[in-house]
This record gives structure tokens, C-alpha cells and sequence, in this order.
């Protein structure tokens, strides 16, 4: 299945991809769903790729949710879904503390509840979760009282994110041994109507900033994820189809991981941005663009229908 890249997928050719795979991995914000919002089709796409004996996983770089609150939201939306089946970067960035950098101490949380609680779940406790509940008293900002237990810094979307946190984050970090890990790199959300909001990747850019280091992430187009659902699942790598709307973090993971790559239009990137790409002569950024694309995943259904 070599030729040109970003191809239109459907006919022959969609009948050929999804022969020539046994696991489709699916991002969910902009592929799945928008917000609140299946997309249409979406959850006949899923059954029927199960009914026809493929492995379905979901890979989200939200660290707003754990694995119970995404199966709950899908099963909500329609979709039949397990908690085994969803992989993102709360769940994943316990996972990576506990099996990769085998922490034994605790983590300074810079995140949401659920991150919490896939950390308790893997027997990891946290400090820092919450809004700062500092009232009218006169902070002494050089003499915050630091957690001696703490061994690492873990960054996530955080709504409570605060200059009392940031403080707290860099000097557990200038003490030794101390590491930065953060859950995602995407600096805008894309709301609907053409607004945005500002993603993980801000926070943890003002902590690298502060700490005047580097984080390792967990979440796309990092390796990890997949890594993480392959050695769980045994998945071959060769007969994997990774769909997503990004091309920074979606179609990155698939072509990092070796993935074939399919780009939908329901989300972030368009044709033209993945052409442009392409066109650039960088190899990099050539590492972003999809082998196919579709409008959207709604069109794998004449596939799987006949
Ligand atoms: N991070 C946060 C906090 C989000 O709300 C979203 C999308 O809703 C994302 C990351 C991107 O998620 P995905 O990887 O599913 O597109
Ligand atoms: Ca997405």
C-alpha cells in the first residue's frame, strides 16, 4: 500500500486499508466526538470495525478524565466501550511513573482530580491538586513549605493553575533529583466557532520556564501511548491504523510509531495544511502527513456495511 501520500480514502482503496489492518487506534476530541457531540456515524463505525474482529482503541491527550469517566462519556454517546480500551494521558502518566520512571515517592500535581486518581491507582499519591486556599495573608514566596517526599513534578490541564503553583513546581525542581513530567504538549484548544482556549502546553511551558529545564511528556505524539496499549494489548505495529485530527500529535504518533495514518476533517487540521507539509522538503514536518484522509470517519461505513 506505498504510492503518494493524503490520499482520498474510499472505494477500492478503504476496502484495501482496512483488509490490511487488525487494530484501528482513534483519537476523540475532533474525530469521535466535538465536546459534548458524537460525531454522526461515529458509533456504527466503532461496532462495526468490532464486529468485523478488529482491536478498537482510544488515544486522547485530555488529562481531564480517567479511564471510568471516558467509557461512562461514550457509553453516554452511544459508543460500546470499556475502560480497557481507553488510553489517555491521566491514565497514561500514572502508568509512566509507575513502570518507566518507577517512582517510590510522591508527585507535586500541577493537574485535575482524575489525574489524581489514576495516580492513587497505582498506589501514588500526590500533593497539590485544588485551588490554593490562601486568603488575604501575606505570602513569603522564597519559604513555601516544600513536601520532602516529593520526587516529581507532573503537569496536566490544571483550571486551578496559579502563581502560588508555579512557585511550588520550581522549587521542588531546583532540588536534586527532582523530575519534570508533563502529560501533553498542545498549547490551544480549539473551541467551537473558531475560538480557542489555552491548552497544557502553556502551563507546562511557564513550569520548564520557571525550572529552566525540558519535561518529558507522556502523551502524542510521544511513543508512549502506544507503546503503553501494544504491550497491554499485543498489538502489531504493521497492521495498525492510526486515525486523528491533528497532524501535530495525531498523525506525528502514527508516524513515529509506524502506524498507517488517517487524517478526518471534523477537527483541527485541514487538507491544504497537511499538502503544505508535505511540500515543504522538511522531514520533519513530512512526518505529519497522513497516507490518507476522509471528511469524516463516517465515511469507513460503506466499507463495513457491505
Ligand atoms: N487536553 C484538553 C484539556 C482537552 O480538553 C482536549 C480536547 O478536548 C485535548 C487535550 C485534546 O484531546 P484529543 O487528544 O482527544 O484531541
Ligand atoms: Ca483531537
Amino acid at each position: 500500500m506505498s504510492g503518494s501520500k493524503c490520499s482520498r480514502l474510499s472505494g477500492a482503496l478503504l476496502k484495501q486499508l482496512l483488509d490490511s489492518v487488525d487494530c484501528v487506534l482513534f483519537d476523540c476530541d475532533g474525530v469521535i466526538w466535538r465536546g459534548d457531540q458524537a460525531i454522526p456515524g461515529a458509533p456504527e463505525v466503532i461496532s462495526l470495525l468490532k464486529k468485523h474482529g478488529k482491536k478498537v482503541f482510544f488515544v486522547t491527550n485530555n488529562s481531564t478524565k480517567t479511564r471510568k469517566m471516558y467509557a461512562d462519556k461514550m457509553t453516554a454517546l452511544g459508543f460500546g466501550v470499556t475502560e480497557e480500551e481507553v488510553f489517555g494521558t491521566a491514565y497514561c502518566s500514572a502508568v509512566y511513573l509507575k513502570t518507566v520512571l518507577r517512582l517510590e515517592g510522591k508527585v507535586f500535581l500541577i493537574g485535575s482530580n482524575a489525574m489524581k486518581q489514576e495516580l492513587e491507582a497505582v498506589g501514588i499519591q500526590q500533593t497539590g491538586v485544588g485551588p490554593d486556599h490562601i486568603s488575604g495573608k501575606q505570602i513569603d514566596w522564597a519559604n513555601v513549605p516544600l513536601d520532602p517526599e516529593v520526587k516529581v513534578v507532573l503537569v496536566g490541564f490544571d483550571e486551578h493553575f496559579s502563581y502560588m503553583k508555579l512557585n511550588r513546581a520550581m522549587q521542588y525542581l531546583t532540588q536534586q533529583g527532582c523530575l519534570l513530567v508533563g502529560t501533553n504538549k498542545d498549547t490551544k484548544l480549539p473551541l467551537e466557532g473558531g475560538k480557542a482556549i489555552p491548552g497544557t502546553g502553556c502551563l507546562l511551558q511557564a513550569v520548564e520556564t520557571a525550572a529552566q529545564r525540558q519535561a518529558q511528556t507522556v502523551g502524542k505524539p510521544n511513543n508512549f501511548m502506544f507503546d503503553c496499549l501494544a504491550s497491554q494489548f499485543g498489538v502489531d505495529r504493521n497492521r495498525c491504523l492510526m486515525v486523528g485530527d491533528r497532524l501535530d500529535t495525531d498523525i506525528m504518533l502514527g508516524s513515529n510509531c509506524g502506524l498507517k495514518t488517517l487524517l478526518t476533517l471534523t477537527g483541527v487540521n485541514t487538507v491544504a495544511e497537511a499538502e503544505a507539509h508535505q511540500k515543504s522538503g522538511c522531514a520533519e514536518r513530512q512526518r505529519m502527513v497522513p497516507d490518507y484522509y476522509v471528511e469524516t470517519i463516517a465515511d469507513l461505513l460503506p466499507a463495513l456495511q457491505g
